[in-house]
């Protein structure tokens, strides 16, 4: 509803009660004060955790609006004292239809970021374009100078090749014969089986050209071209392994060739970086419930069952304890980065603990629909879930009117 006043009065901000609203794995609506809730509650863990030492100071993340982007960009804001400029694809709200939780979280962000003091800016537009790579480059030669810290988090279904026009999309299907599993349905929590039959030659390439490492060498290589990555930088991008029963449909899958293509990415980066004194590392994160992953057959089952494992252990963590715990152990610092044999930073390590992973193996062969209470954290992953669009945070008001076209400070 727009309640503008009539001439000479201030303009009335559109308000209106939100709700969730589920299609299949997506929620189409966000909730502007949950999503801030959400960024708030993100930064106080790292505030809790105290300064990370020797981290970034200026710090590109792209991919910055959800997910472990946006956990990054608030390790490296609020745990190192870093100026960051974001760059996601995210819509805004209008009176009519709430903004993506994108958007609000980021909004939120730059709010918080300057109650702080911090320099943040955002770009919202297709990273995988020139046009957004000259953008922010302009933009950190005129803000910062140089950047010492490149995130890379990017998720998306497609991607525009810049220079050939060619309009690429990602699939995740096994490769070489079809594949049948258990599924949770998320809907109506039935445990039933799923078959995803193999992965075209296409379908390969065209998943590696958007989740592969080309876009990151893009942007590494337009930083370096334009001189503003700084001694020292270090970049990192963002993989998943998983236990063997997610192989066929993950790192034996379409998607896990793309992250193949990312650790080729990896090193060709570390190279080429070597002559500022800077690394590139692909960091390995746990299996987490994102916008990205709940889109994946097989996974929400294994992380429901995954999360009941690892919060009875005590060893559960979402995308900001994960983020925390890669700035402050492993990448900067007196951090040790602990690479595995292929060179990988592992931050999925306690997830994949043997007695972890045998305990998930169990329930996973006796899981269905009648024992999947006792045996997964169903309501764990649904309030995750709900939670990535700003509904059932704690102390936010949903049954009061809120603003659904606020906007992202740098941005208006
Ligand atoms: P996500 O969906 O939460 O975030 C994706 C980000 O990419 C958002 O900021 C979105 O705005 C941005 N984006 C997408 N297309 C864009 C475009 N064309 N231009 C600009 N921005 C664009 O995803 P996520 O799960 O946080 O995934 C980030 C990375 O982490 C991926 O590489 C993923 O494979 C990896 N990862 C995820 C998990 C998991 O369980 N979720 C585990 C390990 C690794």
């Amino acid at each position: 509803m727009d309640l503008r006043g009539p001439a000479g009065l201030p303009t009335v901000a559109p308000t209106m009660i939100v709700e969730p609203k589920i299609r299949g794995f997506i929620c189409t609506t966000a909730h502007p004060d949950g999503c801030a809730k959400h960024v708030t509650d993100q930064i106080a863990l790292v505030r809790s955790r105290g300064p990370i030492e020797g981290g970034p100071k200026k710090v590109l993340v792209v991919g910055s609006s959800t997910g472990y982007g946006l956990s990054s960009r608030i390790a490296a804001a609020f745990g190192c004292g870093a100026a960051t400029m974001g760059v996601f694809f995210e819509k805004p709200g209008d009176e009519k239809r709430t903004g993506t939780a994108g958007w609000y979280n980021s909004a939120a962000f730059e709010k918080e970021a300057q109650a702080a003091g911090l320099y943040a800016r955002s770009f919202n537009g297709d990273a995988f374009s020139d046009e957004m790579k000259q953008t922010v480059i302009d933009a950190i030669k005129a803000d910062l100078g140089q950047v010492d810290g490149v995130i890379y988090s990017l998720a998306s279904p497609r991607r525009t090749h810049p220079k050939t026009g060619e309009v690429f999309k990602s699939c995740l299907k096994p490769i070489g014969r079809s594949y049948t599993n258990k599924n949770l349905n998320t809907s109506n929590h039935v445990v039933d089986e799923v078959t995803i039959e193999p992965a075209s030659e296409d379908d390969i390439a065209q998943t590696v050209a958007v989740m592969g490492g080309e876009d990151w060498e893009m942007w590494i290589d337009a930083l370096k071209e334009a001189g503003v990555l700084a001694e020292g930088v270090t970049t990192v991008a963002y993989s998943y392994i998983g236990p063997e029963v997610t192989w066929p449909i993950y790192k034996d899958g379409t998607i896990g060739t793309a992250k193949i293509d990312l650790e080729r990415a990896q090193r060709a980066l570390d190279d080429k970086l070597s002559e500022l004194g800077g690394k590139a590392w692909v960091s390995v994160n746990k299996a987490l419930v994102t916008q990205a992953s709940s889109a994946i057959p097989v996974v929400p089952l294994y992380i429901s069952l995954l999360y009941k494992v690892m919060k009875a252990k005590g060893t559960h963590e979402d995308t900001i304890e994960q983020m925390d715990r890669l700035f402050r152990d492993r990448l900067y610092g007196k951090a040790d980065p602990q690479p595995d044999d292929e060179g990988r930073i592992r931050v999925d390590d306690w997830e994949m603990e043997a007695d972890v992973q045998q305990a998930v193996d169990e329930a996973w062969r006796q899981v269905d629909s009648a024992n999947l209470k006792q045996l997964a954290d169903v309501e764990g992953y649904e309030s995750s879930f709900l939670r990535l669009f700003g509904f059932g945070l704690e102390n936010v008001d949903y049954s009061a009117e809120t603003d659904p076209a606020i906007g992202v400070p740098s941005l208006s």
